[in-house]
């Protein structure tokens, strides 16, 4: 009889570990599937990257499938090769392995680098050479520190630097994903593009992984899909920038969306009185000086087409922007891109908006800014 107890006993025993091993798995089975299918914590990552912050967000109830620390680890890691490859500087860098290569020599690229060069030299033809992704021997004679100088690069200088710009002295092969220079000592430069397909990218990842709900920002160029969930469903939100305080001067609501501001205000010096841009102008060869102050495009599904329009609006201004808006809206541009732009004139900030409709029509509004 003991020894029966003593069986009985460890039977019972064996069915009870059982069964406890049994709701442990199932308790981990439904924590880690509920992640996905259910709910789950909002994750917020802010990391550094591209010379500017960035930062993913995955609301509650985002609909990812898998851990939602590991789908924003996957898209971080999406902005991070865009930075290798793309940035100036790096060995790992198709940028920087290109600006050091003598004319005539062939480089293949990775695919993603060569998506976004074919992406820019097609903005530069259709620009008219606005955007112009090879302005960096002229970018690299000034310093944009936001500083009052007496400094200014000589004529000299100048000419030589201009007559190493210009995209059409880049060549490039189909076939093997190949990029060579026409001519010596020219340098491709895709800050312009490169932060807006950054933030597509890191969607593309979230978007693969499930998210129904995510904000991707890089620098302020921003990638939003779904809205802000909680149990309104919120959008999320965005602004624009005073351009010439810290001030929001106007916010907006975005539900699937892009975002992206190139502007006077961050990166620009002060010579003789007059505040010079990063922004090059290609036709002057030097930087912007009588700019819109800030523009804030926002386009319903690309941030790197959004990034490219905010820069190319800089250099065109109101007038010549609207010109190629209203050439480009049935081409180029998909319905509903709106761009804000923000003109500091001498009795304020004037605030003009432009909106390519459905037809390929294009409405413009001007106004003083005020807060909205
Ligand atoms: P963004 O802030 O997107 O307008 O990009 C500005 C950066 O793009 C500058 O800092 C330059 O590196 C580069 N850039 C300057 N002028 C041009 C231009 N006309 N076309 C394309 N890229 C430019
Ligand atoms: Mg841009």
């Amino acid at each position: 009889m003991p020894n029966f107890d003593a069986g009985m006993r460890s039977r019972s025993l064996g069915r009870t570990f059982l069964i406890a091993a049994f709701a442990m798995m199932l308790g981990y089975y439904l924590s880690s599937a509920g992640r996905g299918w259910f709910s789950s914590g909002p994750v917020v990552r802010n990391f550094e990257t591209m010379n500017t912050y960035g930062r993913i967000t995955l609301p509650e109830g985002s609909g990812v499938t898998i851990d939602p620390e590991l789908a924003v680890a996957e898209a971080e890691a999406a902005v991070a090769r865009v930075n290798t490859l793309m940035s100036p500087f790096g060995d790992a860098s198709d940028i920087k392995r290109l600006n050091e290569t003598p004319a005539g020599t062939w480089i293949a690229v990775d695919p993603l680098t060569w998506r976004v060069v074919m992406e820019s030299l097609r903005w530069h033809r259709l620009s008219g050479g606005a955007f112009d992704p090879t302005v960096g021997p002229v970018k690299a004679l000034f310093t944009f520190d936001g500083r009052e100088t007496d400094d200014f690069p000589s004529d000299d200088a100048l000419a030589d630097a201009r007559s190493r710009v210009g995209a059409d002295k880049l060549r490039f092969e189909r076939e093997g994903m190949r990029l060579s220079w026409a001519a010596d000592g020219m340098r491709l430069d895709l800050g312009a593009i490169a932060k807006g397909f950054a933030a597509d990218l890191a969607m593309e990842s979230l978007i693969r992984n499930g998210a129904r709900h995510a904000l991707v920002d890089i620098g302020g160029e921003l990638r939003a899909v779904g809205g802000k969930p909680g149990d309104a469903r919120e959008p999320w939100r965005a602004g624009i920038r005073h351009p010439r305080d810290d001030d929001v001067i106007e916010r907006f609501e975005l539900v699937d969306g892009a975002v992206a501001t190139s502007g006077d205000y961050e990166r620009f010096f002060v010579h003789d009185g007059v505040r010079y841009e990063h922004i090059i102008d290609p036709r002057t060869g030097l930087p912007m000086t009588e700019g819109p102050a800030s523009v804030t495009v926002i386009h319903p599904t690309s941030c790197l087409a959004a990034d490219a329009l905010a820069t190319t609006m800089c250099v065109l201004g109101e007038r010549g922007g609207e010109a190629f808006l209203r050439d480009q809206a049935l081409g180029l541009l998909s319905s509903g891109v709106r761009v804000v732009m923000l003109l500091a004139e001498e009795g304020g900030v004037r605030r003009v908006e432009m909106l390519v409709d459905a037809e390929g029509g294009v409405t413009v509004e001007s106004a003083a800014a005020s807060l909205r």
